[in-house]
């Protein structure tokens, strides 16, 4: 990197320092600062324990569904599962990358596409909770029809224009849902991944500003192909702030019939093979400027706030996964003998049930509790939506693969194979194939662990900014270091000796131990957090390891939180003490997680891989490849 690469000075109104960065660095932190959703007010339960202040009162009781929203939910899974489990065939789904339309057709008919759609424009208006439960179900039969419904209405246009929407686009556009419209979200580019500042589709403003020209390519896009409707992400002309250019990412809401658009070639994948899903061209597309969804400029901000909850949807399909493997290797576990035995009462196959039981019950509370608050409103659920989708979506993966491994030879076999020959079609082979993406779309694993990492550190960041950011004033530095001072000389002490000392958490039951646990561990987290940053300074964002341990301890202490609270619910509810049992289970799994992570965190494993993959790279190893047929080409 040559020094003209390098940005000499950094912009005031960011927390984190860019001044040290390559452009395309700098561009890239400054497009995902400006996505953030900046201080909030609200109450996040996992923020205040990466601060330290661990918060039983926000999740202990866990919030119920009353009987009559149970009720809304029923009345629309009863007869959409009865229909769907005759008519719609997963496995024909996967073999022939199709979705019948005569079954989207009466999903249509009964509301799907319209179900987070508000009853005052003609929608089924279903809570999260509900949403969630029909998005379980979905899930647990067909994962293409799943990420059709979750595409189109977790992140496609009815989320965001229910919450950018002004009140004509909503009149225009929401009952058209109600007739089935399938709609599509558009952010992903051939060179824009897990960074949207290289964005290279373009929405430019007519000279009259009656319209925008939108030009440019879009990958990967679910339903795509058969969108009616699409929220396409765009660069408009950058804006001037201080003299500098600032990239602007907008959205626009996008007719799929409208001139200029093509449909380049539909994808195809190793699961969810039904779905439609494609790379498309803009060209010269004429965008009404009645179109821009939400202000120009905020189109970034406008697509994270709509994952916030969109991303719920992940949790929610993986507990429904894990759920239909829970079932088959509890029938395949206990009649499947070997050895004089049924493979799951060998020590080994016992061990997989246990954990594929108590990490169901793990994701299910937690995908639950924060539909819960994503329906309150008055949480900022940020923090834990991502937390849920890095949970289920890493457990799922665990338990599809644990579950293969109990079946043995059959779970690697299609279901219709299994079925010709007379088997029970267990289809652990798709549901593997399907699983995998979870990991992947609405924010990878890693993108997970740095959004997390940037918002556990927020308060840190908030305070520190100043003295860690270089060509601040020595006024202002000295301004920082006082408050700096003042606030730590309380804070820390705090994080030693305080009242998880003797709090005793009767709100937990018999489950009092493990929230002990929690409340002691957040703030050894909390310390930990602050020792990282205090030794790494402003280059702790590349300690992407250890930053992912931190933000891995804080996941599962807030799925210990919300077990614990969901078992004494369900305890209460089934008037069975079970559900106790399944958390501790949890729980003492959890807490062994816990510790590996805290003892891997001084390691040196991690700065020796970091020299060794340089050496990958630059080709040093590649004797190693010796002796296979190469595939692609070499440079
Ligand atoms: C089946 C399917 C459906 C999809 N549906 C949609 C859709 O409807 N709409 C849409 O817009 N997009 C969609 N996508 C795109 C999806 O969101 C992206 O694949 C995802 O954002 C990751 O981008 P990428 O694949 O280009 O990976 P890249 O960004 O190229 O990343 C490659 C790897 O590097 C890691 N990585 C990247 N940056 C960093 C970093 N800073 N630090 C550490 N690791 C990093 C990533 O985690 C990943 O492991 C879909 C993709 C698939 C496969």
């Amino acid at each position: 990197m040559t020094d003209s690469q390098m940005h000499p000075s950094h912009d005031p109104d960011m927390v984190v320092d860019t001044s040290g960065m390559s452009n395309d660095k700098r561009a890239a932190m400054e497009v995902a600062e400006a996505a953030r959703g900046g201080i909030v007010e609200e109450p996040s339960f996992a923020g205040e324990m990466f601060d330290g202040r661990f918060r039983p009162d926000l999740v202990f009781p866990f919030p119920p569904q009353s009987d009559d929203e149970r009720k809304i939910g029923d009345d629309l899974i009863e007869p959409l599962f009865k229909y769907l489990e005759t008519h719609l065939d997963p496995e024909e789904v996967d073999e022939t990358r199709t979705i019948p339309q005569a079954v989207i057709d009466e999903m249509a008919r009964f509301g799907v596409f319209a179900m987070k759609v508000p009853a005052e424009y003609g929608g089924l208006g279903l809570s999260q909770v509900n949403y969630n439960r029909v998005m379980m179900r979905f899930a647990s039969l067909c994962g293409s029809t799943a990420v059709l419904v979750s595409a189109h209405q977790s992140i496609g246009v009815p989320q965001p224009l229910k919450m950018f929407g002004t009140e004509a686009q909503k009149k225009k556009y929401f009952p058209r849902f109600r007739e089935g419209a399938i709609s599509a979200f558009a952010l992903t580019e051939p060179d824009v991944g897990s960074d949207p500042a290289k964005m290279a589709t373009t929405a430019v403003p007519s000279e009259d500003g009656s319209h925008y020209v939108l030009n440019g390519e879009k990958l990967w896009c679910t339903n795509g192909p058969i969108a009616e409707l699409l929220v396409v992400m765009a660069k408009t002309p950058p804006r001037m702030v201080r003299g500098r250019e600032k990239t602007q990412i907008s959205a626009f809401i996008v007719e799929g019939q409208w001139d200029g658009i093509e449909q380049v070639h539909r994808c195809d994948f190793m699961g969810i093979r039904g779905i439609q899903n494609g790379l498309m061209r803009f060209r010269d597309v004429r965008v009404p400027a009645e179109n821009l969804l939400g202000e120009e400029g905020k189109g970034l901000k406008l697509a994270l706030a709509t994952l916030n909850t969109g991303r719920l949807t992940i949790p929610a399909a993986c507990t429904g996964a894990a759920k239909q493997c829970l079932s088959i290797v509890r029938r395949w576990g206990g009649t499947r003998t070997q050895w004089g035995s049924p493979v799951g009462k060998h020590e080994a196959g016992r061990q997989k049930l246990a954990y594929i039981a108590a990490t169901t019950f793990a994701m299910e509370a937690i995908t639950f509790l924060v539909s819960h608050w994503a329906d309150r409103g008055d949480m900022d659920i940020r923090i834990e939506a991502a937390m849920a989708k890095l949970f289920c979506s890493e457990h799922a993966w665990d338990v599809v693969d644990q579950t293969l491994q109990l079946r043995g030879g059959r779970g690697y076999e299609k279901a219709s194979s299994l079925a010709a020959r007379g088997e029970e079609p267990f289809p652990v082979e798709r549901m593997m194939r399907e699983m995998r993406i979870n990991r992947i779309i609405e924010g990878t694993t890693e993108i997970m662990h740095l959004f997390l990492a940037r918002e556990a550190l927020d308060p840190h960041l908030r305070l520190a900014s100043d003295l860690l950011k270089r060509g601040v004033p020595l006024s202002r530095k000295l301004a920082a270091a006082g408050k700096l001072v003042r606030h730590y000389a309380a804070w820390y002490p705090a994080q030693w000796v305080n009242a998880s000392l003797w709090r005793t958490h009767s709100e937990a039951g018999a489950l009092a131990g493990h929230v002990k646990y929690v409340d002691r561990t957040s703030h050894r987290l909390a310390r930990a957090l602050f020792h990282a940053m205090m030794r790494h300074q402003s280059r702790l964002e590349l300690r992407q390891v250890l930053l992912g341990q931190l933000i891995d301890i804080g996941t599962e202490l807030f799925a210990m939180s919300a077990t614990c609270s969901y078992a004494r619910h369900e305890a209460q509810r089934r008037g069975d003490q079970t559900p106790i049992e399944v958390a501790d289970i949890f729980c003492v799994e959890a807490r062994g997680r816990i510790e590996n992570s805290f003892s891997r965190i001084h390691g040196n494993a991690t700065r020796r891989n970091n020299r060794f993959a340089k050496r990958v790279l630059s080709g040093d190893l590649k004797w190693i490849e010796e002796g296979i047929t190469w595939i692609g080409q070499d440079e």
